[in-house]
């Protein structure tokens, strides 16, 4: 079923349905909003990005699906990414729904408005701390896309994990899954065998595991890999990801996930067990990406090296890999720390 703009809805189960959100940017086909019918309305798992287009192609998928927007019950967030909690007010305005997520995501939308989102100002600092070579930042003006975070409602609920969230008529739980954020929630829909994994687990990408907002002696990939181990062995029929399509076989794709962040994890240590020690450019610069490094743009190698940093630290928490601050700048230089014998 299509609705007018083209933005497809699907029945996926009864009463379980798929609404697809396009985005303002960016490849991954739109956001997928799952709307669970409940004895009181429906629930809506993630809203879509707050523009008046996608605002427009939500609320007609709602209506698709024989409901409206006036009558959702709640709002289950996985995560405070716009993409996915963006029109999470509008909907509580239009409905008087309630908006759930998990407390660090709250904590999150505290900390992104006490530091702010300034892509174009973020850069040569990061750049710089890297170790970038001169002029790597290239002209930020041009390099800067519409990556401005809009204003995200503060969440009326908050779910633990393991909580029951309140879909009268069904049972659906909050499975906390850290990794991409600190806070993500995946939701276990029990009888119907289905598993709503947000950005958690994607069929066809890696979703991005960096260190923005994370606390100094965090480790979201150790985190993220503990996540993928945690919902391995589920036992649902189908996946249903906030991107890209849903898919079966969730142990065989948590499986691949594991052996992508194993690649990366020995390719930096190959690296600097064959140069030496190295800054987080460099070592940016020797992963495996799917495009070769000297061709990705400016703003997709600020976001490469944060998925560089989070292998690092990885590292660094396993003991395998230490750091000094070298030069007037601090810059840090990362090296293999030998295997002790004990
Ligand atoms: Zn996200």
């Amino acid at each position: 079923m299509a609705t007018p703009d083209g933005d497809l809805v699907e029945r996926i189960r009864p009463g379980v349905w798929a609404i697809r959100v396009p985005l303002p940017v960016g490849p991954t086909g739109g956001t997928l909003v799952h709307l669970l019918e409940s004895d009181r309305g429906p629930v809506l798992v993630d809203t879509g990005w707050d523009t008046p287009a996608c605002w427009a192609a939500l609320q007609a998928g709602i209506a698709a699906t024989g409901h409206d927007v006036a009558d959702v019950l709640g709002v289950a967030v996985t995560h405070f990414h716009p993409d996915h909690h963006g029109l999470s007010g509008r909907v509580r305005e239009a409905s008087g729904a309630w908006v759930a997520m998990h407390p660090l995501e709250a904590a999150a939308l505290r900390r992104l408005e006490a530091v702010g989102v300034d892509e174009m100002t973020s850069i040569g600092p990061a750049f710089l701390a890297a170790g970038a070579p001169d002029g790597a930042a290239g002209d930020l003006a041009e390099a800067a896309g519409p990556w401005q975070f809009p204003a995200l409602a503060e969440p009326d609920r908050l779910l633990e994990d393991g909580a029951a969230l309140d879909v009268p008529g069904r049972d659906v739980r909050a499975l906390l899954t850290p990794g991409h954020t600190a806070g993500h929630l995946s939701y276990l829909l029990a009888r119907e065998r289905l598993l709503c994994s947000g950005d958690h687990i994607l069929p066809h990408i890696s979703p991005h595991v960096g260190l923005w907002l994370a606390a100094d002696d965090a480790d979201p990939l150790g985190d993220y890999l503990r996540s993928l181990d945690r919902c391995a062995d589920l036992d649902v029929d189908e996946v249903l990801p906030a991107h890209g399509h849903r898919f079966s076989g969730l142990a065989a794709r948590t499986a691949e996930l594991r052996a992508h962040h194993a690649e990366r994890l020995a390719a930096i240590r190959g690296h600097l067990a064959g140069h030496g020690p190295a800054t987080l450019w460099e070592v940016a610069a020797a992963m495996p990406w799917d495009v070769p490094w000297a061709d990705i743009p400016t703003v997709m190698r600020h976001v490469a090296l944060g998925e560089a940093a989070a292998h690092v630290r990885h590292l660094e928490q396993l003991g395998l890999v230490g750091r000094e601050l070298v030069g007037a700048d601090e810059v840090a230089v990362f090296h293999l720390i030998p295997a002790r014998l004990t």
